[in-house]
């Protein structure tokens, strides 16, 4: 079972597929916990790239394609060989967060990032995506108290919002495989929400 969390920067994303990973594993799945961009060492290398000369730093369509290469070898190296051996995938961001951040926020247009993204996995689409549902000044808040605020500031509010309401788009109407969760509150609540979408659909 593949299963992805979606959600905008400080959504609680990452903390949520920890603690989902863990459970899984305390039910006895064998399970990879992977993140994107990165995952592999050339995604991770990848990850560096984009990230550390900034973002912007990329004109829009290599940053696209850079995602997507990175996605590539994720699927093909990565998530495809662990779902082959009967394993459960939880991965932190996949093909939703390129339609958000460079299809909305960059401007290159959902469908046509989608696409990109499904070409470069050959269709490996996850069988579950969690979206968590966080109002942007609540998401915010939690980025910059954990010291992301420069990453946040580095682009204009313009492209923040138009990336959350991406995500909020998904929440909204999910689909494809989709479930919004609401993400406020506190962390074991979410938890036990993400559980509860989760743990019906798991493959037995
Ligand atoms: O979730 P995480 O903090 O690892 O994401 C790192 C950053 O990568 C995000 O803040 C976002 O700016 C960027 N990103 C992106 N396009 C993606 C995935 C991540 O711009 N497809």
């Amino acid at each position: 079972t593949f299963v992805v969390l979606e959600g905008g920067d400080g959504s609680g994303k990452s903390t949520q597929a920890r603690i989902l990973a863990d459970r899984l594993r305390e039910e006895g799945h064998d399970v990879v916990l992977t993140r994107e961009p990165g995952g592999t060492e050339i995604g991770e290398r990848l990850r560096e790239l984009v990230l550390a000369h900034g973002q912007g730093a990329v004109d829009p369509h290599t940053e696209a394609l850079i995602y997507a290469a990175s996605r590539a070898a994720h699927a093909h190296q990565l998530i495809g060989p662990a779902l082959e051996r009967g394993g459960v995938v939880v991965c932190d961001r996949y093909i939703d967060s390129s339609a958000a951040y460079q299809g909305a926020g960059r401007g290159l247009g959902e469908d046509a990032v989608r696409e990109l993204s499904r070409w470069a996995t050959a269709d490996l689409l996850p069988d579950l995506t969690v979206v968590l549902a966080v109002p942007l000044a609540d998401a915010r808040e939690r980025a910059g108290a954990r010291g992301d605020a420069d990453r946040l500031e580095a682009e204009p509010d313009s492209f923040h919002a138009r990336v959350n309401d991406s995500f909020a788009r998904l929440a909204e109407s999910p689909g494809g495989g989709r479930v919004a969760v609401d993400g406020t509150g506190s962390v074991d609540d979410v938890a036990r929400r993400v559980w509860g979408a989760v743990a019906p659909r798991l493959e037995p």
